[in-house]
């Protein structure tokens, strides 16, 4: 392999003869549809590569993988483009770009779906819940399905049915030498214990298969909404409540400014809110009977959960993370909300000025918590709640400012901090990757990575240096 370079210059031999080929799109600069495919979700990321290889199937990703190494030129690997830190796209270099592979194939006999790399996650749920299954993943449907799995996937399923990882049954992958493999528990087992949470270091997945579980398709699902001055109160009860809530249950804390959205009243567009999100994941009157108390508690200003069709709840928070705003994040998982805790994330969130920030604190535990920490790559699975300060502003105006805010908030938070989920790192170094596995596994997993990837073609991603 020659040596990698960002240089933008090709080697139009190579790319003629990958053209000959190539099923899908090679998109260069200055076609017309070059800016659409380069651009990514965050908008504060501008990158120009210079091929953007839009594949149609496995064949186009193993000639482009073979392109990207004989040419020496950096890879980017895209599925759904949602990298917090703009992993999916570099400048000069290759993006391997899986977008166009929308294959999805339910079996609901075996209960199983077969999902190509380009698969968004509502497009999964729209399959999936034509049968009335789901498999557990994030909680916008927007979200890339590869990438979300790659590192672990958490979303309101997870109580109840694990990480997405948890479900997950095999991969097929491009490795960096250009072969097709397949892992599974039982066919390269070790690459299956890498690939559930140690990202994109390893190859690129092309399909992935899934263990589907009913879900609905109508759950008990949505937020309630308290004034944030409330919010150490509201707080202080959540955290009681949750210690006995069925696993069927998941919510999600978000502290934000009310959004200026249908559903909500307009006397609070612009307040200062702390919503509590719910998802259970079960018969509906049992649902309404676990959600009663947090219901009831205090006096919210607005109640929004009700029943309602699991897609539409996953739909909830598309409007509030569209495309090309500017977004940052800081994230941390913390061993359990104590008064110190929630009292530092009221005070900081009371000084949030962006209209359309908007931060959830997850709540792990249940079926997450029942796999062993080593039985997967993913770190932090004994963690109460993972916290992800997102800065957001809608064009550049302001974002330095949010951003100093979340990281204060980061910081204020320093001496709770157990781990850090890995897809919600930014670019932050070694240290943090380490932090995210933990040292063991992070041994193991640079090991697998000197096995299939010794010349880290695949360094676009948080990365393992072999
Ligand atoms: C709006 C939004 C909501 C989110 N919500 C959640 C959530 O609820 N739960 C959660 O767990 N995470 C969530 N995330 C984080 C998300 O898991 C990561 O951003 C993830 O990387 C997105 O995957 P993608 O395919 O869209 O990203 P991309 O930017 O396309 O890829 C990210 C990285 O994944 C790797 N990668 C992608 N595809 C492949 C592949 N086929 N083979 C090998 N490597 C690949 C590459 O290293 C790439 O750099 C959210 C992100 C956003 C932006």
């Amino acid at each position: 392999m020659s040596a990698i370079t960002t240089d933008a210059r090709l080697d139009e031999g190579a790319l003629s003869e990958l053209a000959r080929s190539f099923r899908g799109e090679l998109i260069r600069p200055g076609d017309p549809d070059y800016d659409e495919h380069r651009k990514i979700w965050n908008g504060s990321i501008d990158r120009f590569p210079a091929l953007i290889a839009r594949c149609a199937g496995v064949a186009d990703v193993i000639e482009a993988v073979r392109f990207a190494r004989d040419t020496g030129l950096l890879v980017a690997v895209r599925g759904g483009g949602h990298s917090f830190a703009g992993l999916s796209v570099c400048d000069g270099g290759v993006v391997v770009d899986l977008g166009p592979m929308k294959g999805i194939r339910v079996d609901p006999d075996a209960r199983t779906v077969r999902a190509q790399a380009g698969v968004l996650l509502g497009e999964l749920d729209r399959e999936t819940q034509a049968f009335g299954l789901a498999v557990p993943a994030g909680i916008v449907t927007h979200t890339g399905l590869a990438g979300l799995t790659l590192g672990g996937g958490i979303g309101w399923l997870m109580r109840k049915h694990g990480l997405t990882i948890d479900q997950l049954l095999a991969v097929d992958l491009v490795t960096a030498e250009g072969e097709l493999v397949r892992a599974s528990e039982t066919e390269n087992a070790e690459l299956f214990w890498g690939v559930r949470g140690g990202g994109g270091n390893f190859g690129i997945v092309t399909e992935f298969e899934f263990r589907l579980n009913p879900v609905g398709p109508i759950v008990m699902a949505g937020p309630i909404f308290w004034p944030m001055e409330e919010s150490p109160r509201v707080l202080r009860f959540y955290r009681d409540w949750i210690t006995d809530v069925p696993d069927e249950l998941t919510t999600i804390v978000i502290h934000r400014r009310a959004p200026a959205l249908p559903w909500v009243p307009s006397e609070l567009h612009g307040a200062h809110v702390v919503a509590i999100g719910c998802c259970y994941a079960g018969p509906v009157e049992d649902g309404e009977r676990v959600v009663a108390p947090l219901r009831k508690f205090g006096s919210p200003v607005l109640d929004l959960c009700v029943p309602k069709p699991f897609v539409e709840h996953q739909a909830m928070f598309d409007p509030g993370l569209p495309h090309g705003w500017h977004y940052y994040f800081r994230s941390c998982d913390v061993a359990e909300l104590s008064d110190e805790i929630i009292d530092t994330v009221v005070d900081h969130s009371l000084r949030m000025k962006s209209p359309v920030n908007t931060f959830p604190i997850f709540q792990l535990g249940g079926a997450v918590g029942r796999v062993g920490e080593d039985e997967t790559a993913f770190g932090g699975r004994r963690a109460g709640h993972t916290i992800n300060i997102n800065a957001t502003t809608v064009t550049s105006e302001g974002f330095d400012e949010e951003r100093e805010w979340s990281r204060g908030l980061w910081s204020a938070l320093e001496p709770h901090h157990t781990s850090v989920y890995v897809n919600f790192l930014m670019e932050e170094g070694e240290d943090r990757i380490r932090q995210a596995y933990g040292p063991q596994k992070y041994d193991r997993l640079r090991a697998l990575k000197r096995r299939y990837d010794p010349d880290n073609l695949f360094r676009l991603n948080q990365n393992i240096e072999p």
